[in-house]
């Protein structure tokens, strides 16, 4: 059966969990925290995404900077939501106070973040 953008994004919330783009997560199966950039719904956009036909799948990037697609869902009891992480993979509180601006951020110039 195909499924368009639609359908899947419907279908599939509950493998996505609360993941949104541009927000910071830890893996429980990888142990380390990811920043979402892109969520994919549907036949095409997976598949143009990741290579191969899937329903939905998700790209993230970790602390190595490497760029992961997969269509592993989330898992409630392991995955949990790091807000206090900027997308920078670094905390919120060491940015500098008054703008907490990614350009603030005193570990890095945080190149990849032209997300939000
Ligand atoms: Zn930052
Ligand atoms: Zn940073």
């Amino acid at each position: 059966m195909a499924m368009n953008a639609e359908t899947a994004r419907t279908f599939y919330k509950t493998h996505v969990g609360p993941q949104e783009v541009g927000k910071v997560y830890r893996s429980g199966y990888w142990g380390e925290l990811y920043t979402v950039l892109a969520i994919h719904y549907g036949d095409d956009e997976a598949a143009k995404a990741i290579g191969w036909r899937s329903w939905w799948a998700i790209t993230v990037v970790g602390n190595d900077e490497r760029v992961r697609m997969h269509c592993t869902a989330w898992d409630p009891d392991r995955d949990a939501a790091h807000p206090e992480i900027c997308p920078c993979l670094h905390p919120r509180a060491d940015h500098t106070a008054d703008s907490r601006g990614h350009d603030d951020c005193p570990h890095c110039r945080c190149p990849r973040l032209d997300i939000d």
